[in-house]
């Protein structure tokens, strides 16, 4: 068992803005300081992610939630009865610092939860801010449901590690949308009639096109126009240079993880002045380029 020093060890990392495998009673999760851009950019690099997807905020009681999300009545309804344990809730921002906008793909709600494993609990209260935990896995691959496949999928990327035994629910957590009328994103351990019996009917996911699986995610999209791959900025462009200096600098040195964490803020910072449009430098296609490119393509509209 984890001694007091390896919790430490484990938020000091987090603290560091490096990254830290913790179990939960789910999954064993990929962790780093939710409001660290450049932490959350080094998740999708060990993930090996070919885009950004919101992250869930784990936090250690309601009380931290509240201080990120905005709750409803329901929502803290399903907060009294679920958490902590293994319900996530999708909510308006309420501290858009306190979980970046990498780490919420650029939306304006948060997804968070309250875990129920004692020792995601004990770095969680430690820590005292929100943390975000995807699956340990490198992408495409099964989420690990023990210490030893945790370590082995993405411990060379992190810097502690905390081992809880095999997850007791080995299945991701149940997610519900709480922004307009109540909604199951994805299903988990805590059933849906177990949701309906606290507040009522939930609608499904596929329910409403506008808000299907895909498109959910209702991403940040500038309103400027995006041209990507650009050489260079035409008359009324802003100029979102890749290894070059500048206003709008996705990465002076050319560093992708630096790219990653600067994206969502160039695109919304270089959107503010007005432009006729947004040329984007060429990104390389490897490592997080593959997720910043996916990003700018669905930014210039190539993608649904
Ligand atoms: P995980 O990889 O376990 O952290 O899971 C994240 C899940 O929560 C994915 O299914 C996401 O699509 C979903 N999710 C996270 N944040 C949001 C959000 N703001 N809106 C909708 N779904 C979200
Ligand atoms: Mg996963």
């Amino acid at each position: 068992m984890p001694t007091a020093a390896d919790i430490t060890a484990a938020v000091d990392a987090l603290s560091a803005g490096k990254l830290a495998i913790l179990p939960t009673e789910t999954v064993y999760g990929l962790a780093a300081d939710a409001s660290a851009p450049l932490a959350v950019a080094a998740i999708f690099e060990a993930k090996g992610r070919p885009r950004f997807n919101p992250l869930i905020a784990h936090v250690a009681d309601l009380e931290q939630a509240e201080e990120i999300a905005i709750f409803d009545d329901r929502a803290r309804q399903l907060a009294d009865v679920f958490w902590p344990g293994p319900l996530t809730l999708v909510l308006p921002i309420r501290d858009a610092g306190a979980v970046c906008d990498l780490a919420r793909a650029g939306l304006d709600t948060v997804a968070v939860r309250a875990p129920g494993h004692p020792l995601a609990r004990a770095v969680l209260f430690a820590f005292g801010r929100p943390v975000v935990a995807p699956s340990a896995n490198r992408s495409g691959r099964p989420s690990p449901t023990t210490f030893a496949d945790a370590v082995e999928e993405t411990g060379d990327f992190a810097r502690a590690a905390l081992d809880g035994g095999p997850c007791e629910i080995g299945l991701e957590s149940t997610v519900v949308a709480l922004i307009d009328q109540p909604r199951l994103l994805r299903p988990g351990s805590v059933t849906r009639d177990q949701i309906e019996a606290v507040i009522g009917p939930l609608a499904d996911a596929q329910s409403d096109a506008k808000r299907s699986p895909g498109r959910l995610a209702l991403h940040y999209a500038p309103d400027a126009p995006v041209r990507i791959n650009a050489e260079a900025p035409s008359e009324g462009e802003a100029w979102l240079p890749f290894g070059e200096p500048g206003p709008f600098s996705l990465s002076e040195t050319g560093d992708l993880r630096e790219a990653a964490a600067n994206l969502f803020r160039m695109l919304r910072e270089a959107d503010r002045t007005q432009p006729a449009g947004i040329a984007v430098a060429p990104i390389p296609a490897e490592g997080l380029g593959e997720a910043i490119n996916d990003r700018l393509k669905r930014a210039a509209g190539f993608v649904g």
